[in-house]
C-alpha cells in the first residue's frame, strides 16, 4: 500500500528493465513507484545461477539479484508496492492505472512487466500443474529425486532446466520436435555432454497420462517425421518451449505485434503513445536477459525522464 496515489514515473514489473528504470528515475529525483506484480522481482526469482550478468564473476543467484537491485532502487527512494494492475487509462495524462488494491495516477509509465512461460494446452495440463507437470524447474526440481522426468523444448531454457533437473533426477529426456536445437552451443554441449541426459528428436507432446491422486505415469507422443504415436514412461513433464509477454491490458491500446509483444521505436523505449515507454521483455522477443533488459530499463527511464522535462 502506498501512502500517495500520484508519480512521476510508474513502472509496472519490478524485474530487472522495471528495477533498473526504478534506480535511474529515482536517482534523478522523479516520484516513482514500482508496481511489483504478481511474481514480485519478475523470472530472475525462478531461476539459479546467473552467470552471465557483469559484475559478478562467480555468478549470482537470480533472486538475490533482483532483491539487489530493489534495494538499490528504495535506496534512492522508489516505492516498492505489491499490486497487480487490471486497467490502464492511456487516453489522457495524469494516465490512470487502476489495480487490485488501488488505483494511481502518473505523469509516465513504463511497461516491464515480462513475460510468462507458454505451455503446450494439453487437454488435463491444468489440472496436472504440480502434480507431475510444471513451467519451473527451479520451483519443482527438488520434488523429482530420483525420478524420471521429460523436458520439452530445444532452445536455452531447455537445456538449462535439463541440466539443472539433473541434480534431482535419476534421468532427464529432453523431448524436442525437431532435430536441432535452437539452443547455444554452450547450452547445448553441457545438456549433450551430461550422462544423464538423453535427446528424443522429433518429437511432440499429445496427452498427459495420470491423475493428481496417482500423479503422472506418462506421456502420448508422435513422431513429427513418421506419425507414429506410442506411449512415454515418466514421472514428471516440464515445459521449456518459451514465454508469452504479459501486455493483455494494453491490448488494443499500444501497437503490438503478432505475438503480443509491444513495438516500440527503433533505438527507443517509446511506444505509438506520448509518456509510456516498454523495456525488457514485453518489447523483446529476441534477447530476453537480464542485462538487456536492464539495459533497456535504463533507456525507458532516461527517455521517461527527457519526456517529463519537456
Ligand atoms: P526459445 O529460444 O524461444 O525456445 C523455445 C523452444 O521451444 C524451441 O526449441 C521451440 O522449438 C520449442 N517450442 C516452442 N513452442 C513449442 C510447442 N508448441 N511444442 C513444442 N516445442 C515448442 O525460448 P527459451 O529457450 O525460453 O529462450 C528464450 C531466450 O532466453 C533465448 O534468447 C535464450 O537464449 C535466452 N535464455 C538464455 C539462457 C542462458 O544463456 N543461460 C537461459 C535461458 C534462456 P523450435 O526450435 O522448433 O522453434
Amino acid at each position: 500500500m502506498s501512502d500517495k496515489s500520484h508519480y512521476s514515473v510508474l513502472v509496472i514489473g519490478s524485474g530487472p528493465a522495471g528495477s533498473t528504470a526504478a534506480i535511474y528515475t529515482s536517482r534523478a529525483n522523479l516520484e516513482t513507484i514500482v508496481l511489483e506484480g504478481r511474481q514480485p522481482g519478475g523470472q530472475l526469482t525462478i531461476t539459479t545461477d546467473v552467470e552471465n550478468f557483469p559484475g559478478f564473476e562467480k555468478g549470482i543467484m537470480g533472486p538475490e539479484l533482483v532483491a539487489e537491485m530493489k534495494k538499490q532502487a528504495e535506496r534512492f527512494g522508489a516505492k516498492y508496492v505489491w499490486d497487480f494492475v487490471t486497467e490502464v487509462d492511456t487516453t489522457k495524462r495524469p494516465f490512470t492505472v487502476t489495480c487490485e488494491e488501488n488505483t494511481y495516477t502518473c505523469d509516465s509509465i513504463i511497461i516491464a512487466s515480462g513475460a510468462t512461460a507458454r505451455t503446450l494446452g494439453l487437454p488435463n495440463e491444468n489440472d496436472m500443474m504440480g502434480f507431475g507437470v510444471s513451467a519451473c524447474a527451479t520451483c519443482d526440481g527438488f520434488f523429482f529425486k530420483e525420478k524420471e522426468i521429460v523436458v520439452v523444448g530445444g532452445g536455452d531454457s531447455a537445456m538449462e532446466e535439463a541440466v539443472y533437473l539433473t541434480k534431482f533426477a535419476a534421468k532427464v529426456s529432453i523431448l524436442h520436435r525437431r532435430e536441432e536445437l535452437r539452443a547455444s552451443k554452450i547450452m547445448q554441449d553441457r545438456a549433450m555432454n551430461n550422462e544423464k541426459i538423453e535427446f528424443v528428436w522429433n518429437t511432440v507432446v499429445e496427452d498427459i497420462r495420470g491423475s493428481q491422486e496417482e500423479g503422472l505415469t506418462g506421456l502420448k507422443i508422435k513422431n513429427t517425421k513418421t506419425g507414429e504415436v506410442s506411449e512415454f514412461k515418466t514421472q514428471g513433464l516440464f515445459f521449456a518451449i518459451g514465454h508469452v509477454p504479459n501486455t493483455d491490458i494494453f491490448k488494443d491500446k499500444l501497437n503490438m505485434d503478432e505475438s503480443g509483444y509491444i513495438i516500440t521505436k527503433p533505438d527507443s523505449t517509446k511506444t505509438n503513445i506520448d509518456g509510456i515507454f516498454a523495456a525488457g521483455d514485453v518489447q523483446d522477443s529476441v534477447f530476453r536477459q537480464a542485462i538487456t533488459a536492464a539495459g533497456s530499463g535504463c533507456m525507458a527511464a532516461i527517455e521517461a525522464e527527457r519526456f517529463l522535462e519537456s
